[in-house]
């Protein structure tokens, strides 16, 4: 016999994110007020907030993507023997976040950036075609692809995708550099690279 499972979803926390859905389509639809829906779910007669549905293992990988992708722990998959979760994490509870330790953030250009040994990019929007175009530069600097897109985020992760970068400060830089670029574009300001945004 198959093992079963239960998955229980919190509607109460659900901040309609909606990435479990992204990734999921099969198994959450959005609600007119944007919060999640657990398709075939049903709501718990002792707690309305929370939804279950009992599932087999066949099941079970596609409900614990779309648990670990929830940034608010809305789902849980439990075993239905014991009802003792089966995503082996450890979220901090609310009350203990403040109880971390700071990091306090600080950079200095000259002496902490370092050359991606794959090349660069230079970034400019084109306003009236509402285009971004990254084009990126080989170490011989040679120009070796345009990438043009018209948001940051299908950019950066074509760059990713096309393994074009391979530092993390490279990519939290281009990352940076694009939403500057998708920003001014959309709000009708210049944009100059490495310049903050007027
Ligand atoms: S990912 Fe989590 S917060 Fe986002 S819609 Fe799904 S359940 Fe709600």
């Amino acid at each position: 016999m198959k093992k079963k499972y239960v998955v229980s979803y919190n509607r109460e926390t659900c901040t309609g994110a909606l990435k479990c859905m992204g990734i999921h389509p099969e198994l959450w639809k959005k609600d007119s007020d944007n919060k999640a829906v657990l398709r075939n779910g049903a709501q718990s007669s002792h707690d309305p907030k929370l939804f279950t549905r009992v599932i087999d293992e066949n099941e079970l990988k596609s409900y614990k993507e779309s648990a670990l992708i929830c940034p608010v722990y809305a789902i849980d998959v439990l075993d239905f023997d014991t009802a003792k979760s089966v995503l082996n994490i450890n979220p901090t509870k609310e009350k203990d976040k403040d109880n971390v330790p700071v990091i306090r953030a600080h950079y200095d250009s000259r002496k902490e950036w370092q050359m991606d040994p794959k090349g660069f990019f230079t970034v400019k929007i084109f306003p009236e075609e509402q285009m971004i175009r990254a084009r990126y530069y080989g170490e011989d600097h040679a120009l070796k692809f345009v990438i043009e897109g018209s948001n940051s985020e299908e950019i950066y992760n074509t760059i990713m995708r096309e393994k074009l970068v391979s530092t993390f400060q490279h990519a939290a830089y281009v990352g940076n550099e694009l939403m500057k670029a998708e920003i001014a574009m959309k709000k009708n300001l210049p944009y100059v690279q490495d310049d903050p945004l007027p």
